[in-house]
Formats: C-alpha cells, structure tokens, sequence
C-alpha cells in the first residue's frame, strides 16, 4: 500500500480529529510573541485535517528554541542532538515507513550543522515533511548570527554585521533535488498549516521554510507582518524556473514556489530488513 494510500485509511478510519487533540497540555517555555507559537498552532491544525492520529505521528528535532516544539505535542516526539533532526528521521522512516514523521528545527540548527544532512535529505527524497522555521538569528543561544542572517545585521555579538552572504535555503533545496519547495509565515496560521498538509501528502520529500520572527533578538522582524504577500506566480513546474522565482522575490512572498510535475519516487516503503535483523548485525560476539 502507498503511503498515500495508508494516510487515506488511516484518515478514513479516525475520527474527526481537532487541533487540540495534538496538543500535550505543556506550555511552551517561548518568549510571549515568538512566532513558534503560530508554527505549533498551524501544525496542528494542519495534523488535524491530515487525519492521522497523534500516536502514528513523530516529530524529529535538532537542538534551539523551535527544535522544542515535539514536547508542546501529543505526538511520539525525539528531540536529538544539534543539527541531526534529518538523519535521524530519515533512519526513522526507512524503518517505519507506516509513521508520519515530520523534521522541524530552526534555521541555524538546519542550515549549519545541519546543512550537510539537509542537502542529502533533498537528494534522497525519503517520504517527510521538514519545516524549518527560520528566524536568521541563533535566539537560545543568545542571537549569534546564523547562516540566514542579512550581512549587515548589527548585533553586540557581530558588531557591524556578520558581513557574510546569507544562505538560501529554497534555491538550495531545489538544486539539491527536492520536488516540493514552500515558504509560509508564522503569523498566517491557516496558510501555513495547508501548505503543512500540502507537505505532509507530498510522496517524497517536502520542505516547507517558515519566516518565524524571534521577537528577543530581532524585533524588527515584527515588520515581516505587513512585508510577507501571496506568491503571484503559480507555483514553477521544473527547478530552472522554480530557480529564476526564488532568485527574484525578495524572500517574503509566500506559497509552494516550487511543486515537480514528475518527482522521482521515493525509495521503496518496505524496510529491507526488520529491526531484530539490524540489531543482529550490529550484535558483539
Ligand atoms: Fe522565540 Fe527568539 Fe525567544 Fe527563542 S529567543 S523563544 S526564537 S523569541
Ligand atoms: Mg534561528
């Protein structure tokens, strides 16, 4: 059975679900207006809607302020080491294939460590859904400047700015292979919780980018309300155009900027071998 298939039943067979129901109950320990709280409260909108109940979803994180979000949740949640959120999901789903896993992080958790597995993860096109909420700065560590940061964003930690051009994640992900390529905004909830379904039904790889403003070290972002717009263009079709689109907006338009008409399938659902098959490879002796 497609994985498609499988979500279908699985949502057939559910009851309705309400975004509550994927919540733990905890507070999160955010700053009050951080833009992750939009983020969980779009994800688990969009959760609700996928259909799938919260025990047959886990989210996979790195390490920094959004990276808590899977404990906020009542889903199965790892909250790993810094930047690995994607190896580790990966393995997750090679093994389990009939889990939604989900990867989420923050942009220097993703970008930096991370952005070797995340260029692989792209190539790899393994069935997920990664969300990065991006907010160009490192907030639990104290607003260091991280691989998105703008080259002249004057901070005490890189007085004058980092000086450094900033990553771009979207143009990356596409000419690292993947077929799904979105950007959404932590203040439209309702926006960004349908390109998470969008995302989650995607058969491969998806990556959603969310403009997550970190209210403590960059209150400036609190401008990204009245900057962010829909996309104008439907979404590109082949990564040349996808390409020229990313490369020419200014970052803030918002939509799914690059949707394949033919992805490459991912790799084959059933796991090639069982875990008790791994664990006697690896056993000693
Ligand atoms: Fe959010 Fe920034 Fe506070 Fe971290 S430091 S919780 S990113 S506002
Ligand atoms: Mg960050």
């Amino acid at each position: 059975m497609s994985d498609v298939a499988i979500n279908a039943a699985a949502s057939e067979s559910s009851p309705t679900l309400k975004a509550k129901d994927f919540s733990s109950g905890a507070h999160p320990i955010w700053c009050p207006g951080c833009g992750d709280y939009g983020v969980i409260a779009a994800l688990e909108r969009g959760l609700a809607k996928h259909g799938r109940p919260p025990h047959e979803v886990v989210l996979v994180s790195g390490i920094g302020c959004s990276s808590r979000l899977p404990a906020y949740t009542s889903c199965y949640g790892f909250h790993g080491v810094h930047g690995r959120a994607l190896a580790v999901a990966a393995g997750l789903k090679l093994t389990r294939p009939d889990l939604e896993v989900i990867a989420l992080g923050g942009d220097g958790d993703g970008y930096s460590i991370g952005g070797n597995h995340f260029i692989h993860a792209c190539r790899r096109n393994i069935d997920m859904l990664y969300l990065v909420m991006d907010n160009r700065v490192y907030g639990m560590t104290k607003g260091q400047p991280s691989p998105t940061t703008e080259p002249d964003w004057d901070s005490r930690i890189a007085p004058g700015g980092p000086g450094l051009r900033p990553f771009n994640p979207l143009q990356l992900a596409i000419a690292a292979g993947a077929n799904f390529v979105a950007r959404g905004f932590a203040g439209d909830p309702d926006g960004l919780s349908e390109l998470i379904v969008e995302g989650i039904r995607w058969p491969g790889f998806a990556f959603v980018e969310v403009l997550s403003p970190c209210i403590t070290f960059r209150p400036e972002q609190a401008a990204w309300k009245k900057m962010v717009r829909p996309l104008t263009v439907p979404p590109a079709k082949d990564p040349p155009v996808a390409t020229a689109t990313v490369l020419s907006d200014d970052g803030f338009s918002l939509g799914v900027l690059y949707r394949s008409d033919s992805p490459r399938p991912p790799p084959a659902e059933k796991p090639s071998a069982t875990l008790t098959d791994i664990e006697r490879q690896f056993a000693l002796g």
